[in-house]
């Protein structure tokens, strides 16, 4: 019986051991942190041994096969250690794809993952075929492996970590959404490093497999030459820069163009949500169903009747004529940089948290543009200030949600936005994202 030590005991690695119990190896987990009551009693229940607080080397060495959780950096001296020792150091993923023959759709990027892979989900469901979400977004692909009835599509939200530890695993549809500076303190602040990482989505992919991308993103344009692969290119793009886009824009209308089939055409005045980056979105998401012969009419209203994901985009409440948004999932620049792009009226902007290397100066233009009053909402908000103190008329500090949302509605009037889009981390102030959310619509619902 071959050993499998399971590193991390959240969503991926609890999926990951009670997988691997079900297929008869010995499992260990070790958690260097606390685990949660609730995995812990998921792996009492499947008799799996485990430890928290603390890692036992003597064990862990025992490995043939370690699997690795995602939060676990890969340069630990740990993961070196036991690579030196010819031990293999795979993700959830990668485990979980060893063990199903189904069709897979893989979303990656910087931003918009979650919104994309649960727009292919919707329009999957909706066309009445077998399929299930997994990865970041509901199970992990290995939990529903082990305890739901296989299905034939698996949609799969993947991050550049669990990427980084995949060998075979080979999506039939890949879909890059693009690629912006996140996450480089794991890339020892090196862009090529976290990029290379995002293009492993297609590393095993073939002739018969697809790679959807965002044609507008340089770092994808530049990026791609370099790769050998013989994998079907699949670009989406905001115009029809050349005869060899698949997806495009015109005149307000998505337009799928794919070898051998009617062009599809979708108003995106009909969508659901709004914004550029969205219709970005739909276009992709609409172009890998396309792949997958859905028909038009089912992605047509797949997409028209698609709701939107929480804290992205979200209309929480129209008071005094003041629409209130929460875009609390915007933790970068560059989902912020859309937030704005897609505010149509004078807005205040609630933005702060957890500065991961922002470079303000991008919003600089949009600022101008669109904001009257910053909110600040952060325990050290001198960057912003810096940035936009002399650009908008008014900007205040705040260091809780309920002082925030007040400001922001000091200082609107009937027909401005008011928009919570931090372009920072959050554990500040918060639990995490949600929890900022969450307090955002609390208190604008308490006005
Ligand atoms: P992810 O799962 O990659 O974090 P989400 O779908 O959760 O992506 O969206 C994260 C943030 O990025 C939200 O603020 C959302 O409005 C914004 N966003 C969504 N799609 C895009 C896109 N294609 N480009 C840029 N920003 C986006």
């Amino acid at each position: 019986m071959k050993n499998i030590v399971v590193l991390g005991g959240g969503e991926s690695g609890v999926g990951a051991a009670v997988l691997a119990k079900q297929k008869m190896f010995a499992v260990f987990l070790s958690d260097q942190g606390k685990i949660k009551p609730k995995y812990k009693k998921i792996l009492q229940k499947h008799s799996i041994a485990f430890e928290d607080e603390g890692h036992t080397t003597s064990e862990i060495f025992k490995a043939d096969i370690v699997i690795k959780s995602p939060g676990i950096p890969d340069d630990l001296l740990l993961i070196n250690n036991l690579r030196n020792q010819g031990v293999e150091v795979i993700s959830e993923i990668e485990f979980a794809y060893r063990f199903t023959d189904a069709t897979i759709i893989a979303i990656t990027g910087s931003n918009g993952k979650t919104t994309v892979t649960k727009m292919v989900y919707h329009i999957l469901e909706q066309a009445n075929l077998s399929v299930a979400m997994v990865g970041n977004v509901g199970d992990s692909f290995a939990m529903h492996l082990a305890t739901q009835p296989e299905v034939d599509n698996y949609v799969i939200e993947v991050s550049s970590f669990q990427l980084d530890n995949c060998v075979s695993f080979k999506p039939h549809i890949s879909i890059l959404t693009n690629i912006t500076p996140d996450h480089l303190d794991r890339y020892n602040n090196n862009f090529n490093l976290y990029r290379k990482a995002k293009f492993k989505i297609l590393q095993n992919q073939g002739q018969d497999d697809f790679f959807i991308y965002n044609e507008d993103d340089l770092a994808i344009t530049e990026f791609l030459p370099k790769i050998s692969t013989n994998v079907q290119l699949i670009p989406f793009s905001k115009k029809q820069l050349k005869q060899n886009i698949a997806a495009f824009i015109e005149q307000n209308t998505i337009k799928i163009n794919l070898n051998q089939q009617k062009t599809f055409n979708m108003s995106i005045n009909n969508l659901n949500v709004k914004g550029t980056h969205n219709a970005q979105n739909a276009m992709a998401a609409s172009t890998a169903a396309r792949l997958l012969k859905i028909r038009k009419q089912t992605i047509r209203e797949s997409m028209e009747s698609f709701r939107g994901v929480e804290h992205r985009l979200e209309e929480v409440k129209v008071l005094n004529n003041v629409n209130y948004i929460n875009d609390s999932k915007a933790t970068n620049i560059n989902a912020t940089f859309y937030a704005l792009d897609s505010m149509t009226k004078p807005t205040v902007w609630i933005v702060g948290g957890v500065d991961k290397g922002n470079n303000y100066q991008d919003l600089l233009a949009l600022v101008n543009e669109r904001v009257k009053a910053i909110v600040c909402l952060g325990i050290d908000n001198s960057k912003i200030i810096d940035a936009f103190g002399k650009t908008v008329d008014e900007l205040v500090e705040t260091a809780n949600m309920a002082d925030a949302v007040l400001a922001a509605q000091h200082f609107s009037n009937a027909g401005d936005t008011v928009l919570l889009s931090p372009a920072c981390a959050s554990f500040d102030l918060f639990e995490n994202y949600e929890d900022r959310g969450r307090q955002f619509k609390e208190c604008v619902r308490k006005l």
